[in-house]
């Protein structure tokens, strides 16, 4: 099996990709203990010296403690090297009750365990869609999720390089549960997509995506001050008809505490893109005045109070009501309208196309370690 390196370059944009792949997800850091079983044989082996310290079936009721010492492993023994759960004959190892495709490595970290789960980055993928986007969406909208899932996992095998892993589980990466978030569908769109992603003059793309546009897409310089070809205002006639409309009020008192600032005595925006998204939210206060940017001032209230940046402001007395369309940051892919493409009899192809115009769609291939 090959692997990935944390410094490898891997594109060679040719040619097949049939070899599997592994990545390293961090998804237990700093519990005291982790409840440890099989749903069969199970080989565990010492990832000092790759002995096999012992081969169990089904560990039923087994646990991994951290102690002073090192790895307590149930009725099996005390071992001060990190360990590898290596299921055999098509098992799968379960992590507090969760069945997990791939090997699951164990590691002390202080006082508490760390727990990576090391499986194929297409296995990987299988378990990520469900998090990200309805399974029961169409067949071309699961696929160009497939696509963005995967790209965004190449282009971030880094992120967590210092604690060891290249991904964690959590939405600050892409939020991963292991094998019981898996459908038939998810697995039929990360398989007929196998080994495709997006790039752009060379590079992996940048995939960002959000729920709803509300009619136009962001140019992700006016949210994030980056200036990216491909991320650029994208009107979107696919996700008109659903329209996410919102409304959210709130006391000036109550964004007075959360922002940490004086009384307010006006607050406005100032500038908007063409799409109708705010650059600066103003407010004037008795120690001063805050500019403060549009996508920074809705999370700071809360993304799930103030959906987007196409809003406008009413004031009525000690209250503010915002109002506006879409729901996110508005960047790249917007998956309303997406599934919507899908329904339509749009490919894939088209959609990503749609979203992230001027990005192309290579296979990759891994080179050797
Ligand atoms: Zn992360
Ligand atoms: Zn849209």
């Amino acid at each position: 099996m090959k692997r990935l390196l944390f410094t490898l370059i891997i594109l060679r944009l040719t040619a097949g990709y049939s070899e599997a792949v592994d990545i390293r997800i961090g998804f237990i850091n700093g519990a005291e203990s982790v409840k440890v079983s099989a749903t069969g044989y199970m080989d565990i082996i010492d990832l000092a010296t790759n002995e096999i310290i012992s081969t169990t079936y089904g560990w039923s009721g087994g646990f991994v403690k951290a102690t002073q010492e090192g790895l307590v492993l149930k009725d099996i023994g005390l071992f001060t090297n990190p360990v590898l759960l290596k299921p055999i004959v098509g098992a799968k190892a379960l992590v507090n009750g969760n069945r997990y495709r791939g090997e699951i490595e164990i590691q002390k970290n202080g006082n508490g365990i760390k727990v990576i789960n090391v499986i194929d980055l297409e296995e990987y993928l299988y378990g990520v869609l469900k998090s990200e986007m309805s399974a029961k969406a169409p067949m071309e909208a699961l696929k160009a999720q497939a696509i963005i899932a995967r790209t965004f996992a190449l282009a971030n095998l880094k992120k967590h390089e210092q604690e060891g892993y290249n991904l964690c589980s959590h939405i600050h990466c892409q939020v991963y549960k292991g094998m019981d978030m898996e459908t038939d569908n998810i697995i039929d769109a990360v398989d007929s997509t196998k080994g495709q992603i997006l790039t752009y003059d060379g590079e992996i793309a940048q995939t960002f995506y959000h729920s709803s546009c509300g009619g136009v897409t962001a140019d992700v310089l006016s949210v994030w001050g980056k200036d990216i070809p491909y991320l650029k205002e994208v009107y979107d006639p696919f996700c008109k008809a659903s329209n996410d409309n919102w409304n959210y009020t709130i006391s000036l008192t109550a964004i007075q505490n959360i922002l940490n600032i004086g009384n307010i005595s006006s607050i406005y925006t100032d500038g908007k893109d063409s799409g109708g998204r705010v650059k600066n939210i103003i407010i004037e206060h008795t120690q001063g005045k805050a500019t403060i940017p549009g996508n920074k001032f809705r999370l700071m209230i809360g993304s799930d109070k103030i959906w987007s940046t196409r809003l406008t402001i009413a004031r009525n007395g000690d209250k503010v009501t915002f109002q506006g369309k879409g729901k996110g940051h508005g960047v790249g892919l917007c998956q309303k309208g997406a599934v919507s493409m899908g329904t339509l009899g749009y490919n894939y192809k088209q959609i990503l196309g749609f979203y992230y115009p001027g990005v192309y769609l290579r296979s990759i291939v891994f080179e050797e370690e």
